[in-house]
């Protein structure tokens, strides 16, 4: 005959073996162990620890190794009550897990106790299916899509570079854009400007943009800002948004964006780009980072500086440096990989080649320095596309810009 056990006896065996921990003595606890949820998927809805992993019970066996790899690591498990998780140790001691403790009274104790829960991330059906590709991706995951889903980017104009950067992040599932843009679409615009068609010449191009992107992506909350950005509107457009892409085509747009982003703590991702050649970089304020201003302290003169439809642009290029920025705009949502930080990466369509500069804080710089502005400047004039001389390699002046 085998030994029969009774539910008492089990847990009896469990407690023998695993130690419990109070929740407030687990919530105090530092270095933080890795912390468990065992319950079923549907009993989260209601919050799990932060920072614990959700492996349920039934999969326990299966997911463990690769949840938690080191079998000498600090593990507490939970559940709802404390039982579950008791006996699910147990089974984890006899897999060779060697320091393992239950939370004693589970979630329930926990949440009596008034200690913090984190609300998990809930992907519908169908966009599951839609971000597969995503999901599948360690980096991005279910957590990934879902900070991308509540992740909120302005977009200063839905030309050239806008227009690529809008499509992507909208495919992407980035779930609210704002378009800033006070133009209608033109003829001469389509040869880059890939969020309008020719029927919709005339349009204002926000409406046009959201057009585009409401067919790609319901997901996608589209927000029309169809103003030109000026220094009475930027702080209340950008306290909006998690981050701004800039995408506009004259310097006095670029320095408001930048001083505004610096002022609001804000990253911008800039981009630029005339006839073959492109920019982009990113500026994320604080912590001694550099900003726009660091890197271009003047606008060009004039003379260097050729008006957009006399400089021209290879229609194809926005597409490079447009999707540069949406990258750099999907990694500092997720919080992965190294951004453009005190690097301009320069494209030269001409060569097909890619170099990159490093530039660092000016402590002179108006904006960031060691005087810090305090409000916007005085002036953000117009000057047109062109060519900015980079202060750290001005014998080479560097053709930037413009024609988004
Ligand atoms: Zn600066």
């Amino acid at each position: 005959m085998p030994t029969m056990k009774t539910k008492t006896e089990l847990l009896k065996d469990a407690r023998a073996r695993v130690p419990e921990v109070q929740p407030v003595e687990l919530s105090r606890q530092s270095p933080k162990p890795v912390i468990i949820d065992v319950r079923e998927k549907q009993e989260t809805d209601g919050g799990i620890l932060p920072g614990a992993k959700h492996v349920p019970r039934g999969f326990l066996e299966l997911r463990i190794e690769e949840t938690v790899p080191d079998r000498n690591a600090d593990v507490v498990l939970y559940c709802a009550g404390g039982t579950r998780s008791l006996l699910a140790a147990k089974t984890l001691a006899e897999m060779g897990y060697t320091r393992l403790r239950s939370m004693a009274g589970g979630f329930g104790a926990w949440k009596d106790a008034g200690l913090p829960v984190e609300m998990p991330v809930r992907l519908t059906d169908a966009q599951r299916a839609r971000y597969s590709r995503h999901l599948l991706i360690p980096e991005v995951g279910e957590a990934g899509q879902a900070k991308l889903l509540n992740s909120k980017v302005l977009l200063i104009g839905a030309g050239g570079l806008g227009s690529p950067t809008a499509l992507y992040l909208a495919a992407a599932g980035v779930g609210r854009l704002g378009i800033v843009d006070d133009d209608v679409v033109d003829e001469s615009n389509l040869q880059r400007q890939i969020l309008h068609t020719t029927d919709r010449i005339g349009m204002p191009k926000t409406e046009s943009a959201k057009k585009t992107i409401q067919a790609l992506n319901r997901d996608v909350a589209v927000d029309e800002h169809r103003v030109r950005l000026n220094r009475d509107n930027a702080f209340e457009l950008f306290s909006k948004y998690d981050l701004i892409v800039d995408g506009s085509d004259n310097f006095g747009t670029r320095y408001l964006v930048n001083d505004a982003c610096v002022l609001l703590g804000k990253p911008n991702v800039h981009g630029s780009i005339f006839r073959f050649d492109g920019q982009a970089t990113t500026f994320v304020p604080g912590g001694g980072r550099p900003c726009y201003r660091c890197l271009f302290p003047e606008p060009p003169p004039p003379e260097l500086a050729p008006s957009c439809q006399e400089a021209g642009v290879l229609g194809v290029l926005p597409g490079i440096i447009g999707l540069v920025q949406a990258v750099e705009a999907v990694k500092l949502i997720l919080g992965r990989g190294e951004p453009l930080v005190g690097r301009l990466l320069l494209y030269d369509a001409l060569e097909q080649k890619f170099r990159e500069v490093k530039y660092e804080r000016d402590p002179a710089c108006p904006a960031c320095g060691e005087q810090p502005m305090r409000e916007l400047l005085p002036e953000y004039t117009e000057a047109s596309c062109a060519i900015a001389p980079r202060r750290t390699e001005a014998a080479t002046p560097v053709r930037v810009t413009a024609t988004a």
